[in-house]
């Protein structure tokens, strides 16, 4: 269990609620989230288990351990002493998911939401089943955090008031603000957000949990927030969005990311991914309230890649996530300097992130989505222009990647048909994709309709994986082509899966 540096023991003790009237030892089990803009399933790490460490360590929390879904999942079948009821039915002979050594804690922090699911390789998000039962077998205080407890939706599956009712707390804003103050002694503290003083001091405050990570150094990749919210905020954003509703954006400053990342340095963390934000281009970008589109600063993007690299010196990846193709579309000129300066910056084999989501008109009005079929052409033709040119990794500096999402208000059988030439004119053109995402709406904002045609929607994913994947990879990477640093998953028979950390 990290102690906090310097910090072993506290001047005087505190309580929370119950008046344990003793120093506090708390326990943070990640379920791993995954949201339009954050992702934190390993090799991934999170910011916010990062922010509740610094939360508890800053209110005066003695000890700190970071665990995770599947280290308890692991220990569970290994034998841990079983609380809390037994499963029943078809579950009853299976292991009860416990924490190991519980009672070592007097609260226990559960954290999940993988609000827009994906296939992974590497660790598999916690199920609201999983997290109310582990709260169950916990004797001390629990508190539920992240998207789950904001929109009681995880990997598919909603809350019931059943599962809901297994924890003492739920945090539905800021999960590290309820925290702290819990830990200062508030019986029913405030559903707030942090405020920004916080943000900076708990991203550094907290940093030291990365030590815990089974994947430290490599293959783990700390995912570090530039912004919170969405540009789009004042105009609605898209339907299906998550990161869009609840605040408008807030900056960070770049001084404050370098104090986060020099932090993560000095640990020995050599790879990081600049997610959590909805668009880089429009970091800090001018206009943000006012228009739909903002336009680029270049001069706060090199501020930020600069610091980073001055904090970092032994920094091996740095990658980018999320771009709104709008704003890359509608500013040329800025967003040409701004891939310029991701790429000078950066480490080869970036990606940015176009979420096009469906290429049918009908489908973008009845969803608010962020960019036509046409400014979506016109970003992929922009960064590939400077992207496109190998590096020592074996790929190209910057390529960008298209998501698609299923099962939006307006879907026809046509719409897969626009995908696909979409899709098709990418190739004709000679541009190049790094991947192509494809995944299906889940109902989590609650107020739009999912019609799911499974049989369409399976049809137009094996349409692109072979009539379109199969080309772009061998354009991209031509057989026998050497891909440096490539860190080996899983193996399945004689097949060996590997990533490029990143
Ligand atoms: S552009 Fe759309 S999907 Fe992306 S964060 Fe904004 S509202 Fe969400």
């Amino acid at each position: 269990m990290p102690l906090r540096p310097g910090r072993a023991t506290l001047s005087k003790p505190f309580s929370i609620p119950g008046g344990l009237g003793r120093f506090v030892d708390i326990a943070i089990i990640d379920g791993y989230t995954d949201e339009p803009a954050a992702l934190g399933v390993p090799p991934y790490i999170a910011p916010l288990p990062r922010y509740l460490a610094g939360a508890a360590w800053t209110a005066g929390c003695e000890g700190v351990l970071y665990s995770t879904i599947d280290e308890v999942r692991r220990m569970s079948r290994k034998g841990t002493p079983r609380k809390g009821p037994r499963p029943r039915g078809k579950d009853r002979d299976r292991d009860l998911l416990a924490m190991p050594d519980g009672d070592r804690y007097d609260l226990q922090v559960l954290l999940g939401g993988a609000v827009v699911p994906g296939n992974y390789l590497r660790g598999r998000p916690a199920s609201v089943r999983e997290l109310s039962e582990i709260a169950r077998s916990f004797t001390g205080q629990t508190l539920l955090v992240g998207p789950v407890a904001r929109w009681g939706w995880t990997s598919g599956e909603k809350m019931t008031k059943a599962h809901h009712e297994a924890f003492d707390h739920v945090a539905t804003r800021d999960g590290d603000a309820y925290l702290h103050d819990l830990l200062r002694g508030e019986e029913e503290p405030l559903q707030r957000f942090r405020t920004r003083e916080e943000w900076a001091s708990w991203s550094v405050e907290g940093a030291g949990i990365v030590s815990s990570s089974r994947d430290m150094p490599h293959p783990l990749i700390v995912e570090v927030e530039t912004y919170r919210g969405c540009i789009r905020h004042a105009f609605g954003g898209c339907s299906f969005c998550t990161t869009v509703r609840d605040i408008a954006p807030v900056f960070r400053e770049p001084s404050e990311i370098a104090d986060e990342i020099g932090a993560m340095d000095r640990l020995g963390v050599v790879s990081y991914r600049l997610g959590g934000q909805s668009c880089i281009y429009s970091y800090k970008a001018l206009g943000v309230g006012e228009v739909e589109s903002p336009v680029p600063d270049p001069r706060a993007l090199r501020s930020l890649l600069e610091g980073i690299r001055r904090a970092a010196p032994s920094l091996e990846v740095l990658h980018v996530d999320n771009a709104n193709p709008a704003v890359i579309a509608d500013h040329p000129g800025e967003a040409e300097m701004v891939t310029q300066l991701i790429i000078e910056h950066c480490t080869g084999g970036n990606l940015v992130a176009l979420g096009l989501e469906s290429a049918d008109p009908a489908v973008h009005r009845a969803n608010n989505l962020n960019a036509t079929r046409e400014q979506c052409m016109e970003a992929i033709r922009a960064i590939n222009r400077w992207g496109r040119y190998g590096t020592d990794t074996g790929l190209p500096a910057l390529l960008p990647g298209i998501n698609f999402l299923g099962g939006l208000p307006g879907e026809t059988p046509g719409t897969f048909e626009l995908n696909m030439g979409f899709l098709k004119q990418v190739l004709d053109e000679g541009l190049l994709l790094r991947r192509i995402n494809i995944r299906q709406v889940a109902p989590v904002c609650g107020q739009m309709e999912v019609k799911h045609d499974q049989r369409a929607f399976r049809k137009f994913k094996l349409r692109v994986r072979t009539e379109i994947d199969l080309p772009n990879l061998q354009a991209l990477l031509p057989y026998a082509a050497p891909i440096r640093r490539v860190w080996t998953e899983l193996h399945d028979g004689n097949t060996t899966f590997g990533r490029q950390i990143g």
